[in-house]
């Protein structure tokens, strides 16, 4: 019996072992020196002013919400195809989530039913690089200029990708990022927030540290007691441990991107042409794909068939997922917040279609090859 293929997978080094028992060494525990070692890593790398390190990508969406000043009944338009995180942390910061239609080919927001749905209400505009692909920032920045709205990326894909030949996360006024498990670099669980608006990271900092005017580190080093609460915040620090892990994580990032490619363009070059096995586009004009997913929609003689489908690959040991029920249909959205049945017809439509392929950094050519061909007997077995 063969080891079983996951569609994602961590990758830890005994470097970033060390860099974490490195830390447990020194015994600052929490937010320490590494910290702001990694947000200046991560502003050089992504190539912006202010990076500002959380507990986690929901924590940094939820930041970023909060800053905004929700009111209630106030909207915030965000794509339907993406991680419920995008939509939950909206109603955690007083707002109401609008259900955005996606571009059947990239799932990323449709730009005329964004158009559609901005109203006096909007107050902000999300967008998520779906699977790595970035976003229309260009087009995207018109819209909301024109509307005078912010502009939001839930860039949780697109770590290591770029637009017009700057990395993803100096494009949107607000790009958040995860850490977490899964994503193209990890550290157990962690967020980024990165902006240029200096006010606004200042905020963040604060809300972090429950508002607190002082951190822990400037209180020892001033040798003063006092505090001073002007707003209420949260606990959404990073640790030290975190920091570290994140941050010897970074020094791989583009090696996994390349290997992330790499895989991609196999898988690419098998499905050309087959019409039951269609891959989402990858190729942008002036982009670069950060490659977090690999996307393809059952078609032709597998169209309907996602269930057997995933079934049998999950049987041949090719743990496939889906990426993503349209949040728009789940229960309490559909109950709570959108009345509007048919809000999003082309991600209720390609949903069904939606099967997610195995890529990943350690994955290896002999495993790609396995999935490829396991995928292709079970279209083969749907041909007769
Ligand atoms: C992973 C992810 C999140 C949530 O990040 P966490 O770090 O798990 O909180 C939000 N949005 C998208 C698109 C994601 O992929």
């Amino acid at each position: 019996m063969k080891k079983d293929i996951p569609y994602a997978a961590p990758w830890v080094t005994e470097e970033d072992i060390e860099a974490v028992a490195e830390v447990l060494r020194s015994g600052w525990l929490t937010t320490g020196p590494k910290v702001p070692e990694l947000e200046a890593a991560f502003e050089a790398y992504v190539g912006c002013a202010e990076a500002v390190a959380v507990g986690s990508g929901t924590a940094a969406l939820h930041s970023v919400y909060r800053y905004l000043d929700l009111k209630p009944g106030d909207e915030v338009l965000l794509p339907t195809m993406t991680f419920l995180a995008t939509a939950n942390a909206v109603v955690f910061a007083g707002g109401t989530p609008r259900f955005v239609d996606v571009d059947p080919d990239t799932l990323c927001l449709d730009l005329s039913d964004l158009e559609n749905k901005i109203s006096d209400r909007t107050k902000a505009v999300v967008g998520v690089d779906y699977g790595g692909f970035p976003l229309d920032y260009e087009n995207l920045r018109t819209i909301c200029d024109r509307h005078h709205l912010p502009l939001i990326a839930d860039s949780c894909h697109a770590l290591g990708g770029s637009y017009q030949n700057t990395k993803i996360g100096a494009q949107a006024d607000f790009h958040t990022f995860s850490f977490h498990a899964l994503k193209s670099i990890s550290c157990g669980e962690g967020g980024m927030i990165t902006t240029r608006d200096t006010e606004a990271a200042k905020y963040f900092r604060l809300f972090r540290n429950h508002g607190m005017t002082k951190t822990v580190q400037e209180r020892s080093t001033h040798q003063s007691w006092e505090y001073f609460l002007e707003t209420p915040g949260l606990n959404y620090r990073m640790s030290d441990m975190q920091a570290a892990m994140a941050l010897s994580q970074m020094k791989r990032l583009d090696d996994g991107l390349e290997r992330r490619h790499k895989v991609a363009q196999i898988y690419l070059e098998a499905f050309k042409g087959d019409r039951a096995l269609r891959p989402l586009t990858m190729h942008h004009d002036t982009g670069i794909h950060a490659h977090h997913l690999f996307v393809i929609k059952l078609d032709g003689v597998l169209l309907g068939k996602r269930t057997e489908v995933f079934q049998a690959l999950h049987e041949a040991g090719i743990k496939v997922n889906v990426h993503y029920k349209p949040v728009h249909t789940q229960p309490f959205y559909a109950h709570h917040f959108d009345a509007d049945k048919n809000a999003c017809p082309t991600a209720e439509a390609i949903y069904p279609q939606l099967l997610s392929l195995p890529i990943f950094s350690t994955i290896t050519d002999e495993d790609v090859d396995r999935v490829i061909e396991v995928v292709r007997g079970i279209c083969d077995l749907a041909n007769g």
